[in-house]
């Protein structure tokens, strides 16, 4: 079988599963072997039930001490109990328990004195006894299929996990041994990747993780060299008008009448912004500045002097809340100027982005903010002069493709991540760069402490004091309900109950999360933004999403879930007023890595030096863990931890993009296709 063979071929797939792995978007034999698994399990590595408890799922072998029982708990539930039997090495026997949610036919399963082995979390259950979450296992005779590197796939409706694997493994089996690879052979020999079959072999059935990691090499290489293939064809296309500007006087007076000083560095940045105005060429610059630093208040300086000078500005925010907030600010700042401004996003009701659309197309508005609805095909703009892209700390590669495709505009990209030069240059092409290292005066830092759940209460105390002084505090969970596999895990829902229980009816709390519709999330944010929540209990959504500048503190739950740039976003969601104001992080965890992170974000508060310690201490196999970039396209590749891999994508792409070799062109050519399909993709969502 080859891989563009329709799935129905495969043994096994009749007409029902063929229809439930096209709703999957899965068609062909390839698409199936191309379906990526979401995580790893590795359960090669064994543990045991001793101290210290380790951090990563292991696998146990321990007998069961008894054939289990079932109890019913809360309404509907109930927890299927399997003690166990452990033995140290030291020959101790050591008390310890399997628990299942929700599985009473488990009864009647185990058998008391049979060897079994299981993979899972461990936890301390209390003094001497420990307990495992949820674990998959099997008996002791199965050893040679259980211990693996076992892939998780993503759900696909209708058909099993089992079955699914079995079906991949169908489709390895009998996939063509003489097909051509399509990545060129230079390219594999000269970057040392594994040919196609290997590379699957690799993904589906690692037999260790040395083989999983080329694998997983290989597929980086592709999505890197795809990208970079694509930008090397947008900085050949281009082209059209471009603003210029010769006289600064009245925008300097607007931002010499702001209610603030500008810094000296949002000044410097300003000025070489003005040269790039006046100048004989369009500008493309990237603004790096850290989280607080005020970015904003430059592009809205930016979009004045545009509209002074008839262009039209077109801001984009990486969020819909951060867009209308954006919105928001830019009309009152703005407006009493006289300059039109209009938010657009993907929530506005059709006839509402329909005006829009007109005020846009006939040179009426001025100023436009939104998310990247704004730059969907049928939008058009009278006089586009400049294009801002808020990116905080995400790529945005794409957008900006798409958007110098409309004329050529100054574009400016601004981030919170300190992105190293050359992989700047790669993402956004030919850049200038601009930095604003200083934050405003007045400033305080944000004092940083880290705390074990024990002291929840008191800090929910604290919050409660800064509530009576007039402020506000986010809770930030990793999860949004509880978890069955990780019950330790804190989410919105429990911490919403737990603080409401706690406040009574002293202040308001109010949860926020990604599963509520859009005018639910609507609602919770303008009741907090205008003061009438006290406390709002969300998922990481906030991390790119809302600027409340009377939030004096941040807690963030089980802050060992969370990366270190992350972390450091989430508590630059306060600070920035000149408050005094604090973040909590809090986690039960302690071992030595987790320890180790939490004091880099309660020591350091320079967004630099936490991105470089983050790289540092992520080393390699970090699929196993549960991460995703939603960088443009790319989704295995992060250019940031891996330089390197990205510069030799770079370099690949530049040597097959010229190239005459008719493998080289045709290998272009699919990149090229791929990379337009991903940006729509993305650009849908
Ligand atoms: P970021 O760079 O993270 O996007 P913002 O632009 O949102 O930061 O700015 C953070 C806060 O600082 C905002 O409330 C903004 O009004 C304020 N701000 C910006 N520049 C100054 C300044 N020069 N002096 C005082 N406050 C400022
Ligand atoms: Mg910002």
């Amino acid at each position: 079988m080859r891989p563009e063979t329709p799935v129905t071929e495969l043994k096994g797939v009749g007409r029902v599963r063929a229809q439930k792995l096209h709703d999957a978007g899965i068609e062909t034999v390839g698409g199936l072997l191309n379906m990526l698994p979401n995580r790893y399990e590795d359960r090669t590595v064994f543990g045991g039930f001793d101290l210290p408890v380790p951090d990563t799922p292991v696998t146990v072998r321990a007998c069961a001490g008894a054939k289990g029982t079932v109890r019913r708990i809360r309404r509907g539930m109930s927890l299927f109990v399997l003690p166990l039997i452990w033995k140290s090495a030291d020959g101790k026997t050591v008390k310890a328990e399997a628990v299942w949610f929700n599985q009473p036919y488990l009864s009647g399963t185990f058998a008391p004195g049979e060897e079994l082995l299981l993979f899972g979390r461990i936890t301390k259950k209390d003094k001497e006894a420990f307990r495992m979450y949820a674990p998959k296992f099997a008996r002791a005779a199965d050893e040679e299929t259980f211990v693996r590197i076992t892939p998780v796939y993503p759900k696909v409706d209708g058909i099993g996990p089992g079955v699914l694997s079995g079906m991949i493994r169908r489709a390895w089996d009998d996939l063509d041994a003489g097909m051509t690879d399509p990545v060129p052979d230079h390219l594999r020999r000269d970057y040392g990747l594994p040919d196609y079959r290997e590379t699957i072999r690799g993904i589906h059935f690692p037999e260790n993780r040395e083989m999983l990691d080329a694998a997983m090499r290989r597929l980086k290489f592709e999505e890197g060299i795809r990208i970079a293939t694509g930008i090397l064809r947008i900085r050949c296309s281009g082209g059209g008008t471009r603003a210029v500007v010769r006289d600064f006087d009245q925008v300097r007076a607007f931002a010499a009448g702001l209610p603030f000083e500008l810094t000296g560095a949002q000044k410097h940045v300003l000025e070489e912004i003005f040269g790039d105005f006046s100048g004989d060429r369009a500008m493309n610059r990237m603004l790096q500045g850290d989280v607080g630093s005020g970015k904003t208040i430059i592009a809205v300086i930016c979009a004045y002097q545009m509209a002074l000078s008839g262009y039209q500005t077109v801001y984009m925010a990486p969020t819909e809340i951060l867009a209308e907030q954006h919105a928001k600010n830019f009309a009152a700042l703005l407006e009493p100027h006289g300059i039109r401004t209009a938010m657009l996003t993907g929530s506005l009701k059709p006839s509402e982005a329909q005006r829009v659309r007109e005020g846009l197309e006939n040179g009426e508005i001025q100023v436009a903010v939104g998310t990247h609805a704004l730059i969907q095909e049928k939008t058009h703009f009278y006089n586009p002069g400049l294009v801002i892209t808020d990116e905080q700390h995400r790529f945005g590669v794409r957008q900006r493709g798409q958007l110098s495709n409309k004329g050529g505009c100054h574009t400016l990209v601004m981030s919170a991540t300190p992105i190293p030069r050359t992989t700047a240059l790669t993402l956004y092409g030919d850049l200038d760069l601009s930095v604003i290292d200083e934050l405003p005066a007045g400033r305080k830092k944000i004092k940083t402490y880290f705390y074990t759940t024990k002291a929840l209460t008191k800090i929910y105390g604290f919050i409660e004091d800064q509530i009576r002084e007039g402020h506000q505090a986010f809770i930030v969970c990793p999860f949004i309900e509880e978890s069955e596999e990780m019950p330790e895990v804190a989410d919105v829902t429990r911490v919403c109950a737990d603080i409401r229980k706690f406040a009574g009816k002293r202040f308001k709390t109010e949860a926020l999360h990604a599963k509520q519709k859009p005018e639910q999330k609507e609602r919770v944010i303008r009741r907090f933004t205008e003061g009438k929540t006290d406390v709002l209990v969300a998922t990481s959504i906030i991390e790119v999403g809302i600027d409340v500048a009377n939030v004096t503190t941040v807690l963030v739950m089980s802050a060992d879930r969370f990366g270190l740039a992350q972390l450091h976003q989430l508590r630059g969601r306060t600070g920035r007023s000149g408050t005094q104001s604090y973040c909590f992080l809090v986690s039960d965890n302690l071992n030595e890595t987790t320890v180790e992170r939490m004091k880099i974000i309660v020591n350091s508060t320079s967004g630099q030096e936490i991105a470089m310690a983050d790289y540092r201490l992520r080393g390699p196999g970090e699929y196993f863990g549960f991460r995703q970039h939603g960088y443009g396209g790319l989704r295995l590749l992060d250019p940031l931890a891996e330089p390197e891999l990205f510069d030799s994508c770079v370099k690949a792409a530049r040597e097959i993009y010229d190239s005459g070799s008719a493998e080289d062109m045709i290998f272009k050519d699919r990149l090229l296709s791929e990379f337009d399909e991903k940006t729509r993709e993305i650009s849908m969502t």
